[in-house]
């Protein structure tokens, strides 16, 4: 993974005061809005199915459609957040069993998630698509996770160290005597970090919330594409497209497209497709088509970035 620890990142240093000597020192000013992001959900995009089906439940002994239905049925009777509900509920389970499990135990279950045909090469695809296509120099590609699913899940897979930043909902190990939550990804929630990409605010620790103007945010939603596959992903896919961002619905291959369907038609998404991510499939054509779109548009915005500043066009 790429500088995932946001806190490690470096903030851009305070330049120089200004004079003849600091002038000639500093370099040319740059266009710097050439960072791409792709960002994705996890369950059901990347993997069929929900990660804690994999090792998790099997390990307690819980039938994982029998599970999901008892957590919901208990959210709803007792109001509770859903996804808080789950997270307590399988350590509940876990500890009637006596079955201890910890960090270590969950980083290693995520071997065990499955992913999509094709996820595992599709990094190298999409970075070698982007890298023979782009028409200026200094073109970068992300990719991010925002997952309501468990971090340290996500950790013990094999994709993990592709992701720029991984933004997932975790739990506290020595808080008390049950793990507890100690950050919620929710529906609606997985849209503040869209932002977060966007302004450049990485760092769980900063405010998200003030404002700042669009000429300032490193990565514009121009530049970034959602990848979801239903309706827990509406929120994210209405504010990327709302923003001028972009966004892809997938669904099982083999299987009903009616949820992508509903999207598309609702203009929540620009493409669907079947979660099929090798070279070639049509994700990997329609996610091109995009970053076409995108790089032209990163040529054009780079353009009027240097005629205001009277600069001479990029070669
Ligand atoms: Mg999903």
């Amino acid at each position: 993974m790429v500088d995932r620890a946001s806190s490690r990142r470096k903030t851009p240093e305070v330049e120089p005061a200004s004079g003849p000597e600091s002038a000639a020192a500093r370099p040319a000013p740059k266009f710097d809005k050439k960072t791409i992001a792709l960002v994705y959900d996890f369950d059901g995009t990347l993997s069929p199915r929900p990660m804690q089906e994999y090792a998790f439940l099997p390990k307690i002994g819980a039938d994982p459609a029998a599970f999901w239905a008892e957590s919901n049925a208990l959210a709803i009777q007792a109001h509770a957040d859903p996804l808080i509900t789950y997270m307590h509920l399988m350590y509940k389970k876990a500890k009637d069993k006596g079955v201890r499990i910890d960090r270590c135990d969950l980083v290693a279950q995520g071997r065990q998630v499955e992913l999509f045909a094709g996820v595992e090469s599709w990094f190298e695809s999409i970075g070698a698509y982007v890298k023979s296509h782009a028409q200026s120099h200094g073109v970068q590609l992300r990719h991010y996770l925002i997952s309501s699913g468990l971090s340290e899940i996500v950790e013990g897979t094999s994709i993990y160290k592709r992701f720029h930043n991984v933004f997932a909902s975790e739990y506290w190990f020595d808080a008390y005597d049950l793990p507890y939550p100690k950050r919620v990804i929710t529906d609606t929630g997985k849209t503040q970090y869209l932002f977060r990409i966007n302004k450049g605010v990485e760092d769980l620790g900063l405010s998200i919330n003030q404002h700042m103007p669009e000429a300032q945010r490193p990565i514009p939603f121009a530049n970034m594409i959602y990848f979801g596959d239903g309706d827990t992903d509406v929120p994210s896919m209405a504010v990327m497209r709302k923003n001028g961002g972009h966004a892809v619905a997938v669904y099982p291959p083999g299987k009903s497209k009616a949820k992508c369907v509903d999207l598309f038609n609702a203009g929540r998404c620009d493409f669907f497709a079947p979660a099929d991510y090798r070279r070639g499939s049509d994700l990997y054509r329609r996610t091109c088509l995009l970053l076409d779109r995108m790089l032209a548009n990163i040529r054009v915005e780079e353009e009027r970035w240097r005629l205001g500043r009277g600069l001479p066009p990029a070669r």
